[in-house]
C-alpha cells in the first residue's frame, strides 16, 4: 500500500510554486492571441505589410518565436472597400477572395489559427458575404468589422441602420463579432461617449447571442486619447451596473502597450483594466509585420504595471467562441501524444520588411515611434 507523505508533497507543492514565480510569464499558460492578421499579396500591397502580404506559415513561426499556442486571425478582407483609398474594380470579387484565401490559410493549421470573416459593414453585399462565410467552416467562428477602416460612422442613421442589420445578421449565424469600433482618426470622425452609448444601447441588442469582443480597450492604439476612455468608461459603467447587454462582451488589449502613448495614463489604463476585470479581457498583438512582431508585442504589454497573476489570467483567457476549439485540440494532443505548445526558436526573420500596421494604429505618432 503506498503510503502519502503529506510532508513531502507540500514541499513539493511549495517548489512548483517557487518555480512558477520564477519562470517567464509566457511559460507557464497557454497563450492565445485574440487578434492577428493574415494579409494576400494583393492586400499586403494595400496595407503596411507590402507585396510579399503575411502568411499561415510566417505567422506560425512568428507565433513560436513569441511562445504564443493559438491565434484567432481576422481576415481583412475590408481593406478592398476602404472609402478613403482608391476604389478597387471588382471589389466585392477582391472581398470574397481575401475572405477565400484567409480561410485556406488557417486551414493549414487548424490547432493554431482561427479564422474570422471580413467585411465593410457599409457595403450593399455585406448580409450577403457574411451568409457565405457562415458555410465556411474555417470562417464561420466569427466576424470582424473595423470601424475605422470602413469609415463607419455610428452618429450617421443610414450607417447605424446597416451596422444594425450586420449585426443581427452575426448574431443569427451563431457568428461572434471583433470589433475595431474607433472611428476614424485621419478624418477625425466623431467618437468618444456619445458613439459608446450608441454602440451600447444600438448594437450590442442586435447581437444578444454571441460574444462582441471590442478591440484595443475601444481605442485605436495606446491609451492616451482622452476620448478612448471617456467611451471605455461607458462601458465599464454598464458593467458596474451589471447592465445585461454586456452580458457577452470581451476587450481586447491589443496595441495599447505601444512605447510612449500610455505611461501618461499608465495609472487611467490600469484603474480601468480592473474595473473591467480579468475574465472578460483577452490579448492580441495584431499583424504581425516586422516592427509589431507578436514577441516584441507581447513584452510591450508585458511592461505594463499589473501583477503577474493579472497578466496570466488575461494572456490565457479561453473566450467562449474558442471553448470547443481549444479543448478539441487538447483532446488531439493528449490522443497523439503530441505537445501543442509552439515551438521556440524557430528563425522568422527577413520575410517582411516594410512599414507599420498603420490599419489600427494612430499611424503618423506610430511611425514616429517606430522607425
Ligand atoms: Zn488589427
Amino acid at each position: 500500500m503506498p503510503v502519502f507523505d503529506y510532508d513531502s508533497i507540500k514541499r513539493g507543492i511549495a517548489i512548483i510554486a517557487a518555480l512558477g514565480m520564477l519562470l517567464p510569464l509566457n511559460s507557464l499558460a497557454q497563450i492565445i492571441d485574440y487578434h492577428q492578421h493574415l494579409y494576400s499579396p494583393q492586400a499586403g500591397v494595400r496595407s503596411s505589410p507590402g507585396s510579399k502580404g503575411i502568411d499561415a506559415d510566417y505567422l506560425v513561426a512568428q507565433l513560436d518565436g513569441a511562445g504564443i499556442s493559438r491565434a484567432v486571425v481576422l481576415s481583412v478582407a475590408y481593406s478592398f472597400s476602404n472609402p478613403n483609398k482608391a476604389a478597387v474594380p471588382n471589389e466585392y470579387a477582391h472581398v470574397m477572395d481575401e475572405n477565400n484565401w484567409t480561410s485556406a490559410q488557417v486551414a493549414k493549421y487548424p490547432q493554431r489559427l482561427l479564422g474570422f470573416c471580413s467585411v465593410n459593414p457599409l457595403r450593399p453585399y455585406a448580409l450577403q458575404e457574411i451568409a457565405r462565410c457562415a458555410r465556411d467552416p474555417n470562417l464561420r467562428t466569427g466576424l470582424k468589422l473595423h470601424f475605422g477602416n470602413s469609415d463607419v460612422n455610428v452618429d450617421n442613421p443610414d450607417h447605424l441602420a446597416r451596422v444594425r442589420r450586420v449585426f443581427r445578421a452575426a448574431n443569427e449565424h451563431h457568428m461572434s463579432i471583433v470589433v475595431h469600433m474607433h472611428a476614424n482618426i485621419d478624418h477625425h470622425r466623431p467618437y468618444g461617449a456619445k458613439e459608446a452609448r450608441i454602440f451600447l444601447e444600438q448594437l450590442l441588442p442586435e447581437a444578444p447571442d454571441v460574444v462582441v469582443q471590442i478591440a484595443h480597450l475601444a481605442g485605436g492604439g495606446g491609451y492616451d486619447d482622452p476620448e478612448t476612455d471617456a467611451a471605455l468608461a461607458v462601458f465599464v459603467k454598464a458593467i458596474e451596473r451589471k447592465d445585461p447587454r454586456m452580458k457577452n462582451v470581451y476587450f481586447d488589449v491589443c496595441g495599447i502597450a505601444i512605447p510612449g502613448m500610455w505611461e501618461n495614463k499608465s495609472d487611467l489604463l490600469v484603474t480601468r483594466i480592473r474595473q473591467i476585470g480579468t475574465s472578460r479581457l483577452v490579448y492580441g498583438s495584431d499583424a504581425a509585420t516586422i516592427d509589431n512582431r507578436p514577441k516584441d508585442a507581447l513584452k510591450q504589454w508585458h511592461s505594463l504595471p499589473l501583477t503577474q497573476e493579472e497578466f496570466r489570467a488575461i494572456d490565457s483567457n479561453v473566450a467562449p467562441y474558442v471553448r470547443n476549439w481549444v479543448s478539441a485540440g487538447k483532446r488531439n494532443a493528449k490522443r497523439s501524444g503530441q505537445k501543442l505548445a509552439p515551438n521556440r526558436g524557430t528563425s522568422t526573420e527577413g520575410h517582411i520588411c516594410k512599414q507599420s500596421p498603420d490599419h489600427t494604429f494612430k499611424s503618423q505618432r506610430w511611425r514616429q515611434l517606430k522607425p
